[in-house]
């Protein structure tokens, strides 16, 4: 039994000329759809008032608990357009789990799968127009869904909030990356950390993301993307970058990814990558890695690629990391095939062009 969202539809929906204007290039987090889909809880009386309604403008207080102690968390889901015209999602229930892992963390009330699920249908329901159509079986078009919940009580104090809000907000987008899966250079941060032990690393949580910007700018100032963060109490092992899990590939078919141990956020296209690359007859790896694993084997050769993922930008391959007094290159590869393999199989499955037999795929329209 799904809950019901109540519609409340915008009585001024975008033009279709505009959408489809905007459609044909939509960019990244640009453009936003004429709905969004919003659950109220309140202590005394829980989960309540499910809506879809007109997107816009939210009223909070001032005193609203989230603008000051930063008690927030998000998701990160894509809906795919398939060929026969049907939306669908991908693991949907691995983020609505995530979401309640997150929301513990942040002491916020835990949403049941089928009010996030349900959201996401809800949602989709009066805004399935903005799903783009694939042009091509290279066109990564999708609407990247984002569902998020704050503490919206009216308190200065220190203590869970009483009230909080749930919303789903979408937005069409183009490939995250506009070089496509173009090799980024990556910026290795010995200033920051991003999280450490017992902290909020594997929540998906605003807070995170404030924290990185500091080393986001750094990156930026050497002309790199993204930020790698070491772990916080020894400074020597590979966590992940500030919004993508890591994966190093070896030249005898070990493929490893940093260990779950509490700093790393538990990516879904990293377990999804877990799982394809076995079928690739490749041997996944869950362990700790070093920074002097990465710089020895990038040396030798023993590492033949370097990739990151995670759902907005899929899996783009690392080709440079950059440190304070040095740029670490991989000397053998180069062609990043496996990235590529690996790629085009969750995409395949993610946009309906091949048999999604794990059942991955939940359909939304
Ligand atoms: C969202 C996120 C990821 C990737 O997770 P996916 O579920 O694969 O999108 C990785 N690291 C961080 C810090 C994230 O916030």
């Amino acid at each position: 039994m799904s809950t019901r969202f109540d519609p409340l539809p915008s009585t001024q929906p975008t033009a279709d000329h505009i959408r489809d204007n905007i459609l044909e290039n939509p960019g990244f987090g640009r453009y936003f759809t004429d709905h969004m889909a919003h659950v109220r809880w309140t202590l005394d009386n829980g989960w309540h008032g499910h809506e879809v309604r007109p997107y816009g403008p939210l009223t909070l207080d001032p005193a609203a608990a989230v603008l000051h102690y930063g008690q927030e968390i998000f998701e990160g889901v894509k809906a795919y357009r398939h060929a026969d015209g049907s939306v669908w999602t991908f693991r949907p229930e691995k983020n609505a789990e995530r979401f309640r892992r997150s929301a513990r963390r942040l002491a916020l009330p835990e949403l049941s799968d089928d009010d996030f699920i349900g959201s996401l249908k809800a949602l989709l329901a009066q805004d399935h127009a903005w799903v783009p159509t694939p042009s091509s079986d290279a066109d990564e078009c999708s609407l990247y869904l984002r569902p998020f919940m704050i503490a919206s009580e009216k308190f200065l104090g220190v203590r869970p909030s009483h009230e909080v809000d749930y919303y789903v907000i979408a937005s069409p987008a183009a490939a995250y990356f506009k070089g496509g899966i173009e090799p980024v250079s990556i910026w290795l941060s010995t200033n920051y950390n991003r999280a450490a032990p017992g902290g909020t690393g594997f929540a998906k949580c605003g807070g995170n993301y404030a924290a990185s910007l500091a080393a986001q700018k750094e990156a930026e100032a050497h002309g790199c993307g993204q930020v790698a963060f070491l772990d916080a109490t020894e400074n020597k092992w590979v966590e992940e970058l500030g919004g993508m899990n890591l994966f190093f590939v070896f030249k005898d078919g070990r493929i490893v990814t940093p260990k779950l141990t509490g700093t790393i956020l538990e990516g879904v296209t990293r377990d999804s990558v877990l799982t394809l690359a076995k079928d690739e007859g490749l041997t996944p790896e869950e362990r700790h890695i070093s920074i002097d694993e990465w710089r020895d084997g990038a040396a030798s050769g023993e590492i033949t690629e370097i990739f990151a993922c995670g759902t907005a930008a899929v899996i783009t391959p690392v080709g440079e990391l950059v440190g304070e007094n040095e740029r670490i290159r991989l000397t053998a590869g180069g062609d990043n095939d496996i990235a590529k393999r690996l790629r085009t199989k969750l995409l395949d499955l993610q946009y309906g062009r091949s048999e999604d037999s794990r059942s991955w795929l939940t359909r939304l329209i």
